[in-house]
């Protein structure tokens, strides 16, 4: 065991910043990361144990104790849950006789759950190791189950039919589906790969490339919208040694799937656009921060990127550009929603917690390693190749006088044709129902759970930044969802859940909010909650990033949209409860005694 962690730190040159990685190979060959690695990893690496358990135990893949030779994780997004998940949790509990969050007593399978795992069109899916299983059913538990106990390697498990599109790709062999089910100005394939970096590129000066950039007014397409020809630009006037390009390829926004899409589908236009990123801010290195779930894409662009350095398209004096190297690099994160945040990416990237930075200063100033970083998305990379190709006018003619340009859909929920859908901005909710065939909504949450949940009333408004702005998740609930039992404290514990645990308002009020909606649930809850819950929603704007500031939507857009849901609970004197229930609360305590509880009511 300890020569495995010996060959695996210098593997990584005993780098103390590739510490992510030395965890993720440790966690894949020994199934967990054991005590006793903790003496070679402070030794060779020259960190602390604390700093090392730090990092171990912020990540949900990461493990110091044996999870078993088969790891089946269960997405427990809101999704999961519409479409079932209950049953499949069920069925391998009763197959394989533990709970959820245990391994089987000879510590061959594990049992877990986890945050979405970006398969929200094709629910209920889980993970085993590192394959994907997409829409299983009781049955198909009962069929992995029996292949588990007879010791089939897990790529085996995975083959029935692959899914549509690349996944059948021998490097990627997946039942995934790339569910493209409306492709715009982006997603058509009316490019050729890399045509941009062999024929244009040795012509356009890094100024040019700016400007084109900041003349079609593309925005990042993360959620924030910064413009991002102003990014690469502060990005190339920074001062420092180095400059890096990070893709963030994290989408852990429960509902979202988009960049899965795009890397499966066209992921040539995404390293093309870093490479050109690099090209125009005077960079050497990019990364692309994948997100662990995605773990089965890895063979293939790893291929894809040993293609391009064969082509001269990464490596040095690229497209024959004296001067010009520039390489890419796959870097994995290991479960955490947080790390989606960019600065909290970089902090991962250098093998510590996800924790987001203070800003400014701002990645471009002082990003990856403290040198100036451009981070933008799968989807904005991508747009920027086609934006070079067709001119900037091209893109300036699409979408509203506002939001140009088009933006990517994950589509998902109460809809006949869940997937992904590319639309213009400016786009109505309502067109987007009758797109999908959701008839019946009662609601959709816009942007994930740090979005907004609204109702029948904004059908009207239009998906664009100065009004409905997403990151492109979209999920749709009909009138049979109870709203606030089962997607508003599903939200409000995915917060809870994956809170980095730095702010107080983050680590509190998320908790104090979710205790408050479930004594409203109870029937104990009156008008004067309502205004608590909203209160402490203003809180939480005191927090340092954006999961902080947006982990009381959930509540506080339901309250706004949907107040007639918590109405129906209130009691109608407006006076103090408590909601605390004596009897209940010294049962346990009882039981341990022997006593009856005996409650004295006045
Ligand atoms: Fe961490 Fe939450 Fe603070 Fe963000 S807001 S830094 S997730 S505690």
């Amino acid at each position: 065991m300890m020569q495995s962690v010996q060959q695996i730190i210098r593997k990584y040159q005993w780098d103390k910043t590739r510490l992510m990685d030395i965890l993720l190979d440790i966690q894949e060959e020994l199934t967990y990361i054991p005590a006793e690695a903790l003496d070679p990893l402070s030794d060779k690496l020259i960190l602390s144990k604390a700093e090392i358990e730090q990092t171990m135990s912020f990540y949900h893949f990461f493990s110091q104790t044996p999870r078993g030779n088969y790891r089946i994780y269960i997405n427990q997004s809101v999704v999961a849950y519409m479409k079932g998940q209950a049953d499949i949790i069920k069925a391998f509990e009763n197959e394989l006789g533990i709970k959820m969050g245990s391994v089987t007593p000879d510590g061959d399978i594990g049992l877990f759950g986890t945050a979405d795992i970006g398969m929200s069109d094709q629910e209920p899916a889980l993970i085993i190791n590192n394959q994907i299983f997409t829409q299983v059913t009781p049955y198909r538990v009962r069929e992995l189950v029996a292949d588990m106990k007879a010791g089939k390697p897990v790529e085996d498990l995975a083959v029935r039919a692959y899914g549509a599109g690349k996944n059948s790709d021998p490097k990627i062999a997946s039942v995934v589906n790339s569910n493209i089910l409306r492709k715009g100005p982006l997603l058509t394939k009316d490019y050729t790969p890399f045509a941009l970096l062999k024929e244009k590129l040795t012509g356009l000066k890094p100024e040019a490339i700016l400007e084109e950039l900041k003349k079609s007014k593309l925005r990042g397409r993360g959620g924030a919208g910064f413009p991002t020809g102003l990014k690469w630009e502060f990005c190339s006037k920074s001062d420092g040694k180095e400059r890096y390009i990070i893709c963030n390829a994290d989408e852990g926004e429960p509902g979202t799937f988009k960049d899965r899409n795009i890397l499966t589908e066209m992921p040539e236009l995404v390293f093309e656009g870093m490479v050109i990123a690099g090209y125009t801010v005077g960079s050497k290195s990019g990364i692309l921060y994948l997100r662990y779930e995605y773990k089965y894409l890895q063979n293939y662009l790893e291929n894809l990127l040993e293609d391009m350095r064969q082509q001269n398209l990464l490596g040095k004096s690229i497209s024959g550009i004296e001067g010009f190297d520039f390489d890419i690099r796959i870097q994995f994160g290991a479960g955490a929603y947080v790390c989606g945040e960019e600065s909290a990416l970089i902090e991962s990237m250098q093998g510590r917690r996800g924790e987001p930075r203070d800003k400014p200063p701002f990645p471009v100033e002082k990003g990856y390693l403290d040198q100036p970083t451009v981070v933008n998305n799968v989807e904005t990379f991508a747009t920027v190749v086609k934006i070079l190709t067709k001119g900037a006018e091209w893109h300036m003619n699409l979408g509203t006088s506002d939001s140009k340009g088009s933006k990517v859909l994950s589509i998902s929920g109460d809809c006949l044709l869940p997937g992904i859908y590319e639309v213009e901005w400016g786009f109505t909710i309502q067109d987007m129902l009758d797109m999908v065939g959701a008839n019946d909504t009662q609601a959709i949450q816009v942007g994930g759970p740090s979005g907004t949940l609204i109702g029948p009333a904004d059908f009207n408004r239009s998906i664009c930044y100065t009004d409905l702005s997403t990151g492109g998740s979209m999920i749709i609930f009909n009138h049979q969802r109870d709203l606030l039992r089962d997607v508003v404290r599903n939200f409000m514990e995915f917060f809870i859940d994956e809170s980095c645990g730095s702010c107080s308002t983050c680590r509190i009020m998320p908790v104090i909010m979710l205790e408050k909606l479930d004594k409203i649930l109870s029937g104990q809850g009156v008008k004067q909650d309502l205004q608590d819950m909203e209160d402490w929603g203003s809180v939480l704007q005191a927090s340092r990033c954006g999961l902080g500031q947006t982990a009381g939507n959930p509540i506080l857009c339901s309250i706004k949209n949907f107040p007639e849901l918590y109405e129906q609970y209130l009691k109608t004197e407006n006076t103090f409860k408590s909601g605390f229930n004596l009897e209940q609360a010294i049962q346990e305590s009882c039981k341990v005694v022997g006593r009856e509880p005996v409650i004295e009511h006045q």
